[in-house]
């Protein structure tokens, strides 16, 4: 089966041959693990869409082994490229589950492509979003105010008990 949506590529690892792996946060799927074949072939006008941070709209099909593979894409919009819009697309690798699509996660994704702008506000709507409850949450360690959450492990954390953890500033949202 081909289907064809709207998609934000989150991520994109060069496989071999010239194949790569990519996540995109999709309206109708949410997130996919998909393959693309030959992306790195010159001939290939697929390459300069599927990066991380476009916004696109993307054909993708159906694999035997319940994975997908994306055939076509044209870019409709990207965030900027900045360390901020690249912590932001890790972020929402890590704590979006596959294959189960969310209306209200697409919306804020498709928003956020278009103004690109990606503070501490937008990780706490987020967080709400997913049922994580940003703004009640508590300190896993202690139970006190929180100051991160870290994505890896979907877990919050005071300022206190983050501080002397070995977590660096890279793996953790400040909110
Ligand atoms: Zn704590």
């Amino acid at each position: 089966m081909e289907y064809l949506t709207l998609g934000l590529i989150l991520s994109r690892e060069e496989g071999n041959e010239a194949d790569s792996f990519l996540h995109i946060y999709t309206r109708d799927f949410g997130r996919i693990a998909a393959v693309a074949k030959s992306l790195r072939k010159i001939t290939s006008k697929l390459s300069g869409h599927l990066l991380p941070g476009r916004l696109v709209s993307v054909r993708i099909v159906e694999r035997n082994n319940g994975g997908w593979q994306a055939v076509d894409a044209v870019s409709l919009g990207f965030l900027p490229a900045s360390a901020g819009s690249l912590k932001f697309l890790r972020f929402l690798r890590e704590v979006t589950p596959l294959n189960e699509p969310d209306p209200e996660i697409w919306e804020r994704v498709a928003t956020l492509a278009e103004d690109g702008e990606i503070g501490r506000e937008v990780y706490g709507d987020f967080l709400d979003a997913m049922g994580l409850g940003a703004s009640l949450a508590k300190c896993a360690n202690c139970g006190g105010e929180v100051a991160y959450f870290l994505p890896k492990d979907i877990m919050f954390m005071c300022k206190r008990c983050f501080q002397r953890s070995l977590v660096s500033e890279d793996e953790a949202i400040d909110i």
